[in-house]
């Protein structure tokens, strides 16, 4: 079994992928040609916001937006601490300070009670200026953008919208990577909407940011590439990649969403009652970038994990170790008393095969097997 069945995926999708590949290649304009300028149309206009630019991979997007807006040294970049490295480490590689926030038990995101408090915090001691939120819509689920666009105009914050996992998901009809001032994400393979290599997008609505960041990614770049006006940086989506994407995103629309959502939803009502399962709010829509679920304990997590793996079921822990905890931050952090949400949920998650070709028969297979090893799971 796979964990994310990119295989069958290609098979399925092979001829119209070659076929993409192959033009891009007979026209020979591999760097910015026209599958990128039709591939940012049409993102943009699936998310439903004015500007899309495409780049080399979901850090630079973050890293991309954060420039665009000037943040550095002295700045208070708000963090999740139970996410990817990446939604940390590109405020950290500007100069700026992460500060990592809580999360919610229930869809592992941000929390906006700990977000209001890490910023009272962080005004008082009156060391850094606060400059930026970065939510992450975590596993496909969308922050709570109700409760943190408040907190973020309550401080007159920067909203960042990290949709590196979160791109086909939605609040009633509005689409994820709509909600940020700027919103990013990424084309990594495993990802909701993958490519076949590293890629990345930015999503906004304002066009002074966004002709920013078009300079910003092609070396700040004036009228073209030998007239440069500001520092950037090399960071541009292959034109192979983006014909793939085109390919890979009308399946993605007219049903891989939502074959994906049905998985999950047979999971849930497989586990429900065996394990703590995810949920989604209401009014929500996740795209599953991951299915992750809640053991009882650490010892009861690991046992799990290693007797699926015996089955030839793989399964994978996202995360392991809060943010702050990694060894890159220790140094940068003036630490509170810790998250405990995040600790909790470290010590207890486990992701599970999940995407649109898991087919019912494997979901059931997992199922059973979880069943059968929590069963003999004994403890001392
Ligand atoms: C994958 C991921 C990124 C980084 O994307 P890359 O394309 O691998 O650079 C950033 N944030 C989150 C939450 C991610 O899951």
């Amino acid at each position: 079994m796979e964990f994310r069945d990119l295989k069958k995926q290609y098979k399925i999708l092979q001829p119209k992928i070659e076929e993409a590949v192959k033009q891009v290649c007979e026209k020979a304009d591999f760097i910015s040609g026209q599958a990128v300028k039709e591939l940012e149309r049409e993102l943009a206009e699936y998310v439903g916001v004015k500007h899309c630019i495409t780049c080399a991979n979901g850090t630079d997007a973050l890293q991309l937006a954060l420039m665009a807006w000037n943040i550095g040294p002295g700045d208070a970049v708000f963090v999740p601490d139970f996410t990817f490295f990446a939604t940390g480490e590109a405020p950290a590689l500007l100069g700026a300070v992460p500060i990592f926030v809580d999360v919610e038990e229930e869809t592992f995101n941000m929390d906006s009670e700990s977000l209001r408090g890490a910023i009272e915090r962080i005004r008082k001691e009156g060391i850094l200026r606060p400059k930026v939120v970065i939510t992450v819509d975590l596993f496909g689920h969308p922050a709570d953008y109700n409760r943190i666009r408040k907190i973020t105009e309550e401080y007159d914050l920067l909203l960042l919208e990290d949709g590196a996992q979160g791109f086909g998901g939605a609040i009633k009809e509005r689409k994820a990577c709509s909600f940020g001032d700027i919103s990013t994400t990424s084309f990594f393979p495993a990802k909701p909407l993958g490519c076949y290599g590293d890629g990345g997008a930015i999503f906004t609505d304002n066009n002074e940011w966004a002709m920013l960041i078009r300079s910003l990614a092609v070396h700040g770049k004036g009228t073209d590439k030998y007239d440069n006006v500001r520092i950037g940086i090399n960071s541009r989506l292959d034109t192979i990649q983006a014909a793939i994407l085109r390919a890979k995103l009308e399946a993605f629309c007219t049903y891989e969403l939502e074959m994906t959502n049905n998985i999950a939803l047979l999971y849930t009502s497989l586990l429900k009652g065996l394990v703590k399962v995810p949920s989604v709010k209401t009014d929500y829509y996740s795209s599953w970038a991951q299915y992750t679920i809640i053991l009882k304990d650490e010892k009861q997590r690991d046992g799990l994990q290693s007797g699926l793996a015996q089955e030839g079921i793989p399964s994978a822990i996202y995360y392991g170790k809060p943010m702050q905890e990694q060894k890159a931050f220790i140094r940068e952090q003036n630490v509170s008393s810790g998250n405990k949400t995040c600790q909790h949920l470290c010590n207890r998650v486990l992701s599970l095969p999940i995407g649109p070709y898991i087919g019912e028969e494997d979901v059931e297979t997992v199922c059973k097997c979880i069943k059968k090893v929590l069963s003999e799971i004994t403890y001392m």
